[in-house]
């Protein structure tokens, strides 16, 4: 069923009787072409991407729970293209421009908004900075424009612009930026994907993979065997432990980071603002409430779930930015498993496995990349050969020492 305005006034007019699922509930055939593992974000785009641009018949997406239970849909839905590395830059911008046309592309109203995303600064230091990445962005055919206190004032109003410690002395704003509905991405995907035939299997879990004589020809499941000519691993948080299973030591650590949501509001934040002096974001969302987040938790762990120590340094650097925050009650808090590379940057990648395919390393970022991961990790699965706009995103970057380091922090993930 196509969806449009049309057939939502038909169906408003006849009880809502003709609406069918948006995708099929499928048993696992025995063999396909290409197993993609990970029914996330970068799963189902795969797929969408593996069927529609591809033209790949054979395809299943195999997810150990339901889609988009995992990182997919627990993000603050930012989406942007604001980096300064050459690899970063060509890839994110691509994302972007996807993004631009998804709702077409998929006929699901996924709820982009370029609402903006404007970064702060609090001194001359952080002003350069910027400056520096504004210019770098427009050289290579981005948007990135500096503000002044004033122009700021007038978009919010409620920020603490003379706070003692962290004066606010300018800011960047990056106007392409801005959010997407999660969830509404995780299904549009998902919907395209299935009606172009690829099979998705929900409560599947992948638990090795069939290795014989250095190829790899289908995975273990908690549903049997399925055999597959390629396999293309995207399970995010899960990645270490995945491809543990196929012998494969990861340069990835997996933490957890939390977001945390207010009651709704009348409008207030008309974008997404990040602060300067502490790691810090916040935006509001269609329903009113004040969606933010900041540090991930320093440690190794895949709970899933948050913790006080970082509510509470998230909620300092919130109310020394936006005093009015305080009368707020939090609604909700939550947690995702982040697969943090060393660099910062991700993976799409062949394996030395024939057959055996990675995509992961996604750290916080990875909701924005979802259309251009996809978009990539389908081209290296179909044609064998990297995308132009990922290939420096290569597994053995670390071995050669050519790491992609947005930030210049090295080796710790919970800097990046
Ligand atoms: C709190 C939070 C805020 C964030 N904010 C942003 C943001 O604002 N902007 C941004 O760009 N990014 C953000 N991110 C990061 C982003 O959400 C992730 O990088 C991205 O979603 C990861 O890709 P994915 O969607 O494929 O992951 P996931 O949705 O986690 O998909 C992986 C899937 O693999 C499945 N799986 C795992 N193991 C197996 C197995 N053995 N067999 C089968 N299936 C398996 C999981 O169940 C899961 O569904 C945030 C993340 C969190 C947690």
């Amino acid at each position: 069923m196509k969806y449009s305005g049309f057939r939502v006034i038909r169906e408003a007019l006849t009880g809502h009787r003709g609406w069918g699922p948006a995708w099929r509930d499928p048993e696992p055939k025995d063999q396909y072409d290409i197993i993609v593992v990970g029914g996330g974000g970068h799963g189902l785009a795969t797929a969408h991407y593996l069927s529609s641009v591809y033209r790949e018949l054979s395809v299943v997406v195999l997810e150990k729970s339901w889609i988009g239970s995992g990182n997919v849909g627990r993000n603050t839905t930012l989406v942007r293209s604001n980096y300064m590395l050459a690899e970063n830059t060509k890839f994110y911008g691509m994302s972007l421009k996807l993004w631009e046309n998804l709702e077409q592309d998929l006929n699901y109203n996924a709820m982009v908004s370029q609402r903006g995303i404007l970064a702060l600064h609090h001194d001359d230091g952080g002003r350069d900075a910027q400056l520096r990445l504004a210019n770098t962005m427009r050289m290579a055919g981005g948007d990135g424009e500096m503000l002044d206190v004033d122009q700021i004032r007038k978009l919010y109003p409620g920020l603490d612009f003379n706070n003692p410690l962290f004066p606010i002395t300018g800011g960047f704003i990056h106007r392409r930026g801005g959010t997407a509905r999660h969830d509404a991405v995780t299904w549009g995907y998902a919907r395209a994907a299935d009606r172009r035939g690829v099979d998705i299997i929900q409560n599947c879990e992948v638990t090795g993979f069939r290795i014989e004589n250095g190829k790899c020809i289908g995975v273990e499941t908690t549903r049997g065997f399925i055999g597959g000519k390629k396999t293309g691993v995207a399970v995010a948080g899960r990645s270490s432990q995945l491809m543990a299973k196929a012998g494969l030591r990861l340069p990835i650590e997996s933490h957890v980071l939390q977001a945390f949501v207010t009651e709704g509001l009348k409008p207030l934040l008309p974008g997404v603002v990040t602060y300067g002096a502490g790691h810090f974001y916040i935006s509001q969302s269609d329903k009113g409430g004040l969606v933010f987040g900041g540090d991930l938790d320093a440690y190794n762990s895949y709970a899933q779930r948050g913790n006080i120590a970082v509510l509470d340094s998230v909620l300092e650097g919130g109310l020394s930015l936006l005093p009015i925050m305080s009368r707020a009650r939090l609604l909700r808090s939550w947690g995702g498993i982040m697969d943090m590379s060393m660099d910062g940057s991700p993976i799409i990648d062949k394996t030395h496995i024939d057959g055996l395919y990675f995509n992961g390393g996604w750290c916080y970022g990875g909701f924005k990349a979802t259309p251009a991961s996809g978009m990539c990790f389908a081209h290296l699965l179909s044609t064998d050969q990297p995308h132009e706009n990922a290939a420096g995103f290569r597994l053995d970057r670390f071995r050669r020492g050519y790491v992609i380091d947005e930030n210049g922090v090295g080796p710790t993930p919970n800097l990046h």
